[in-house]
């Protein structure tokens, strides 16, 4: 059980968040209700993410589909948005149907296609971002920013997934190499593929930015920020 203690401190995060994000989205001359904070609730059990739900987070994003069921199943998201936000297996997507209303990491062609088939068998449309590899690193994954175009001619004429948006987990910032160069790449890929117009594709969503830069993320034009430790502090054990 949280202490009273431990839900005031959850309910202070979660506010400063907010505000940093509002300020930041005025700062790039943007309205604060333009950015969504997305909480990355991973490790965080569903008492916790009610307690933020009841503080007025409303939208959640997991990175692991077993831990969104448990959670789901105790009426962890209640009142709240639901996203997954992290590493999908074809395999697992089928759990996910029904019960989150946008699908960040979808990091190949192969992923995308699955999610359409399991969507046409739920008869529902799934929305989707397309991950972009930004910093080309080997131990991520995601789409090379020169596959994108290729993949959205793929994917534009399945009907039963549609892309609204791309998604981002720039390198760990160094002091030579900051996140804000792939902020503002993704930015420019963003832009270019709206200027596209895709049949079935509408650029909605840039997802970028975590606890340590969504200030930069949303000064160079991020709408959705994913952030975990800055609301729910340090997480038990790491995981990814
Ligand atoms: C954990 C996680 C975040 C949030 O990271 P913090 O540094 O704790 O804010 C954002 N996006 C994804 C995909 C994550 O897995």
């Amino acid at each position: 059980m949280m202490t009273e203690t431990e839900r005031k401190i959850l309910e202070e995060r979660l506010h400063t968040v907010q505000e940093r994000i509002a300020q930041a989205a005025r700062a790039a001359g943007r309205n604060p209700s333009d950015v969504l904070l997305v909480a990355a609730t991973k490790m965080n059990d569903a008492e916790r993410v009610r307690a933020a739900i009841a503080a007025g987070l409303t939208a959640c994003g997991e990175n692991r589909v077993q831990e969104l069921i448990e959670k789901y199943e105790q009426g962890a998201y209640t009142g709240s948005d639901l996203q997954f936000i992290g590493t999908l297996q074809s395999n697992k997507v089928k759990y996910l149907m029904g019960k989150v209303s946008l699908i960040q990491s979808v990091s190949s062609v192969k992923l995308a296609e699955c999610i359409a088939k399991e969507a046409k068998k739920h008869n529902l449309c799934q929305d989707i971002l397309l991950e972009v590899n930004i910093g080309r690193e080997a131990a991520k994954s995601g789409f090379f920013a020169e596959a994108l175009a290729q993949a959205l001619e793929t994917l534009a004429p399945l009907q039963t997934i549609r892309i609204r948006g791309l998604m981002a987990i720039p390198p760990i910032s160094t002091g030579t190499d900051k996140s804000s160069r792939y902020f503002a790449e993704m930015r420019q890929l963003f832009v270019d593929i709206s200027a596209k117009k895709y049949d079935n594709v509408s650029m909605d969503y840039l997802s970028m930015g975590m606890t340590a830069d969504f200030e930069e993320a949303i000064a160079c034009g991020a709408n959705i920020v994913r952030v975990g430790t800055g609301i729910f502090g340090a997480r038990p054990y790491l995981q990814q």
